[in-house]
């Protein structure tokens, strides 16, 4: 593995990336699901030739890192028997869909990402950027707008609404020509000079190029911004994690119960659950204080990482009220959260803290301590409630 070395991708699990603490694999189960034999199968791996955690991304993917080049191609064998990897990486890196979790059968979700999963791999595909993807969102309320996607398709009438992230217009479609009009929108922003764009991303496109006319015909509806639900949906169980860490021991009790979906909130779908067994991972609360926060890998995983994260969160949770919401970063980028009401950034030597702003906005404190950190919150908590 080390002559292949690569970093600065989106990892994938043909293609890892390498962090401090060793290669970083990302899954990408087909249709955001797991089978009971699957999630048996990756429990397994991920405690025999990884960190024993499972992660899952904002996108619903899995992550697993700590990975060493002698356990690598173990574990890439092993996923790819459980029917976790695609057949090359050029598929791997295409197939970024993101599936509203609450599809139900005969929705269309699980029809339309397969064929666009297969037109994204075809010959004529265009090359789209690493981060590049789509929202199926197919219930009869959206619940992904906030959710990163370059294409978002949603539900109109009997049909389908395609429209470019950015946009509040789009463009009417069927069910037999919905994933054909998804693409030429792919292909637009291709010809229409997305990929010099800064972020190589659709609303920066939109931003400065007018959509073709055919994606200006049909407003996009407004709808409440999704609150993710916890506990007992239609669909299932819903159980968060913290940080979206899926302990490998708690994943091999999941795979006991149930297929899971997975979501970009941090949490699981066990399919068809009414109630789950009591797992000291799982969040299955609203008022969880572990739901507050949000903190990347920090150090050492992450090379970047000024400093630690999430112990640093999990210490300042307690003391955020309810609907309150902490991140704590190890650098600037900000990877874990755009932009929470309290950002802390962690520096070579102390933290700043950043009130409603992103891990790059100016720091409205510097240069503090854990426990000066914790004094300033809740003077600001106190003097004007975020
Ligand atoms: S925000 Fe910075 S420190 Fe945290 S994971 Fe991203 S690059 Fe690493």
């Amino acid at each position: 593995m080390s002559s292949a070395r690569i970093q600065g991708w989106c990892p994938g699990a043909l293609r890892p990336m390498l962090a401090e603490d060793g290669w970083v694999v990302r899954i990408r189960p087909p249709l955001g699901r797991l089978t009971p034999a699957q999630a048996r199968g990756l429990a397994a791996l991920a405690s025999s030739h990884a960190q024993d955690t499972v992660e899952i991304t904002s996108r619903a993917n899995l992550q697993l890192r700590g990975i060493t080049d002698v356990d690598y191609p173990v574990l890439l064998s092993g996923l790819q028997a459980l029917g976790l990897v695609d057949t090359d990486v050029r598929a791997e890196s295409r197939r970024n869909l993101l599936l509203a979790p609450f599809w139900q059968a005969g929705d269309g979700t699980t029809e339309v990402a397969s064929a666009l999963a297969l037109a994204l791999n075809a010959p004529q595909a265009p090359d789209l950027p690493a981060k590049f993807g789509f929202a199926l969102d197919f219930g009869d309320t959206p619940v992904l707008r906030t959710n990163s996607a370059d294409i978002r398709m949603e539900r109109c009438d009997a049909g389908f609404l395609v429209y470019a992230d950015g946009s509040a217009i789009g463009a009417r479609a069927h069910r037999d020509d919905v994933v054909a009009v998804a693409m030429a929108l792919a292909q637009w922003f291709i010809e229409a000079g997305g990929l010099a764009t800064p972020r190589k991303r659709m609303a920066s496109l939109v931003a400065s190029q007018p959509l073709p006319r055919r994606f200006t015909t049909t407003p996009v509806p407004a709808a409440a911004q999704h609150q993710p639900p916890l506990g007992r949906v239609p669909q299932g169980y819903l159980a968060a994690l913290e940080f979206g860490q899926l302990p490998a021991t708690t994943l091999a009790a999941l795979a006991e119960l149930a297929h899971l979906r997975l979501t970009p909130w941090r949490s699981v779908l066990l399919e068809g659950m009414e109630a789950i067994p009591a797992l000291p991972d799982l969040i299955t609360r609203a008022d969880d204080p572990r739901l507050r926060i949000h903190a990347c890998t920090g150090a050492p995983g992450c090379g970047q990482a000024a400093g630690a994260t999430r112990p640093l969160a999990r210490a300042l949770a307690a003391s955020l009220p309810v609907g309150q919401t902490l991140h704590v970063s190890g650098c600037t980028k900000g990877c874990a959260h755009p932009a929470a009401a309290l950002t802390v950034v962690a520096t070579a030597n102390a933290y700043h803290l950043i009130h409603h702003g992103s891990a790059a906005a100016p720091p409205d404190g510097v240069g503090l301590t854990p426990a000066e950190l914790a004094t300033q919150i809740q003077q600001r908590l106190h003097a004007t409630p975020l």
